[in-house]
C-alpha cells in the first residue's frame, strides 16, 4: 500500500467527510485535514425542505455526526469557517481564506455545488434565497411566519419539495417555470402527474421566464416574461453548477463538473474528487454524466478517500436513480428517460402501463404509473414510476435491472415478492414488462 502521510480535503459535506473517514480507516497514521467553509460538517442537505416544512422539528437534526466525532474519534483536522480559496497543483499546497498554506500528499476535492442565480437586478435582497447550507435555512425558518406569499423559480424537484415545504407553513405558493412542464428529469406523461399533484396546492406559472426581481419596501414584485406576481419570499431552484473553480486545469465536462476514473481521480495523479463537483460513469450512457446526487456522493467520497490515502477502491458508476415526493405523489425515475436516449442517439422507445399498487381488492390500492424505456428489442434503458403508493420501492428493482444489463425479458421474469398489502399477484413491474413484450410481439409480427 503507498503510504500517503498528507491528505487535504476541501469540502466537509458527504462526498468530503466520507472521504475523510474512509482515508483514516485506510491509514491509521496519515494526517488528515477537512477544510469546510460552513458552520457544520456533513447534514443531510436532502432534509432542509422537511425541516423548512416542519416535519423535521430543529435544523441540528438533521447533523449526521457532530464535529467532535470526527475531532476526537476519527482524529480528522476538521477545520470548520475555513474556506480553501486557491489550488497550487504543481507546489501541491492549498491556500485558506485565513492566510494559511497547507501542502498535501493527496488531495481530494469535495466542495460541493453552487445554486445557479441568474444575472438579473434584486437577486441580493434578502427575501430573495436558494436551498443549499443549513446556516442559510435555520435562517430562513425563523422568517418564515411572516412570509404570506411564495414564489419558487424552478420546477425541478427541489424546486417541488420546496414548494410543497412552503404549502406546509400555510404559505400561499406560486411555482414559476420556463419550461412549460415540471420535472425533466423523466417523461411529460409522468411529469403530467406531478404537475396535476402540485397544482392542487400551488398555482402554476409554467412556460414564462423570470424577468426580473423589484424589491419594494412590502414585497418583491416577480417580474416574468408574461405579468408579475408579489412576494414576500422568493425561492430560486435554478439547479446546481459543480463547484470547481479552484482547480480549472483539471479535465472537466463543459459545465465544470470533473472527469474521474473509477478509482475517483482527476486528470491530475495527486487529486481525487467526488460528490456534487464531478462527472460519474452513467452505465446506461457508457459516459460521463453530471448527476450530483446524495448517495453517490457518500459512496464515491468513500472511494476517493481510500485511494488518496494509498488503499484500493473503485467506484463502477451510476444509473441516476432518484425519488422524490410531490405533495402526496412519489415520483421516481432510474435510467434514461425517452428524450434522453433520443438525444444520446440511441434507438429506444416507451411502453407505460397504469396499474393497481395491490391488490385491487386490498384497502389503499392506488393506480401507479409504470413507463419503461428500451431498445426495440428489449434491452431495458431507463424506468420511471409515479403513484401515491408504491413506487419508492420498486424503482430500486429497475436500478438494479439496469445494473445488470437486464431486457424486458428479464425483467418479466423475475420473481417479485406478492402479498395482497403490497402488490397485486402480477407486479406492475410485471405488467410493464409483459406488456412491453406484447408490444415487440406485435411488432414482429407486422
Ligand atoms: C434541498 C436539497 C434536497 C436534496 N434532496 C436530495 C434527495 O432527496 N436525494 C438525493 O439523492 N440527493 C438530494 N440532494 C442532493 C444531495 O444533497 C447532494 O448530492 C449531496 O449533498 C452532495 O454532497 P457533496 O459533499 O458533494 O456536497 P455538499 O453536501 O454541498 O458539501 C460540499 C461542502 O463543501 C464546502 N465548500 C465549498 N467550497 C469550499 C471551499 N472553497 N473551501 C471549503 N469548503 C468548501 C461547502 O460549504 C459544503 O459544506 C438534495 C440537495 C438539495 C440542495
Amino acid at each position: 500500500m503507498r503510504v500517503a502521510s498528507r491528505v487535504l480535503v476541501i469540502g466537509g459535506g458527504a462526498a468530503g467527510m466520507s472521504a475523510a473517514s474512509a482515508a483514516r480507516r485506510t491509514d491509521p497514521s496519515a494526517t488528515i485535514t477537512v477544510l469546510e467553509h460552513g458552520t457544520f460538517p456533513s447534514y443531510g442537505l436532502c432534509g432542509i425542505p422537511y425541516y423548512l416544512g416542519g416535519v423535521i422539528p430543529r435544523g441540528e437534526d438533521l447533523i449526521a455526526y457532530p464535529a467532535e466525532e470526527f475531532i476526537s474519534r476519527r482524529r480528522i483536522d476538521l477545520q470548520l469557517g475555513t474556506a480553501a480559496t486557491g489550488v497550487d497543483l504543481s507546489r501541491r499546497t492549498v491556500l485558506t481564506a485565513t492566510g494559511a498554506t497547507l501542502d498535501f500528499d493527496s488531495l481530494v476535492l469535495a466542495a460541493g455545488a453552487v445554486p445557479i442565480v441568474p444575472p438579473i437586478s434584486g437577486v441580493d435582497d434578502p427575501r430573495v434565497v436558494t436551498v443549499r447550507r443549513l446556516e442559510d435555512a435555520i435562517a430562513l425558518h425563523s422568517r418564515l411566519g411572516n412570509v404570506r406569499r411564495a414564489v419558487v423559480v424552478g420546477a425541478g424537484y427541489v424546486g417541488l419539495e420546496m414548494a410543497e415545504a412552503l404549502c406546509e407553513r400555510g404559505i400561499e405558493v406560486t411555482i414559476v417555470d420556463r419550461l412549460p412542464r415540471v420535472l425533466t428529469t423523466v417523461d411529460e406523461t409522468v411529469a403530467a402527474l406531478a404537475q396535476e399533484e402540485a397544482g392542487r396546492h400551488c398555482s402554476l406559472r409554467l412556460g414564462t421566464g423570470l424577468v426580473g426581481l423589484h424589491p419594494e419596501p412590502e414585497f418583491v414584485r416577480v417580474e416574468l416574461e408574461d405579468g408579475e406576481v408579489l412576494a414576500d419570499l422568493v425561492v430560486l431552484a435554478l439547479g446546481v453548477r459543480p463547484s470547481t473553480s479552484l482547480v480549472p486545469e483539471l479535465a472537466a465536462l463543459p459545465n465544470g463538473a470533473l472527469l474521474v476514473d473509477h478509482q475517483m481521480r482527476t486528470s491530475h495523479e495527486a487529486v481525487w474528487a467526488a460528490g456534487d463537483c464531478v462527472a460519474l460513469h452513467h452505465l446506461v450512457l457508457a459516459g460521463p454524466a453530471y448527476v450530483p446526487l446524495g448517495p453517490a456522493a457518500n459512496k464515491a467520497g468513500r472511494v476517493a478517500g481510500i485511494e488518496a490515502a494509498g488503499g484500493h477502491a473503485s467506484f463502477p458508476g451510476i444509473v441516476g436513480t432518484a425519488v422524490v415526493k410531490v405533495f402526496d405523489l412519489t415520483v421516481a425515475h432510474t435510467g434514461l428517460t425517452l428524450a434522453q436516449a433520443q438525444s444520446a442517439g440511441m434507438a429506444a422507445q416507451a411502453t407505460e402501463i397504469t396499474a393497481k399498487s395491490r391488490a385491487k381488492y386490498y384497502p389503499g390500492a392506488e393506480p401507479l404509473r409504470v413507463r419503461l424505456v428500451h431498445t426495440p428489442d428489449g434491452l431495458l434503458l431507463g424506468g420511471q414510476l409515479a403513484g401515491k403508493d408504491g413506487a419508492a420501492q420498486r424503482i430500486d428493482v429497475v436500478a438494479a435491472a439496469l445494473h445488470a444489463r437486464m431486457t424486458i425479458d428479464d425483467l418479466a421474469d423475475l420473481d417479485l415478492a406478492y402479498a395482497p398489502p403490497f402488490s397485486p399477484v402480477y407486479d406492475p413491474l410485471t405488467q410493464a414488462a409483459q406488456s412491453a413484450q406484447f408490444a415487440r410481439a406485435k411488432q414482429e409480427a407486422r
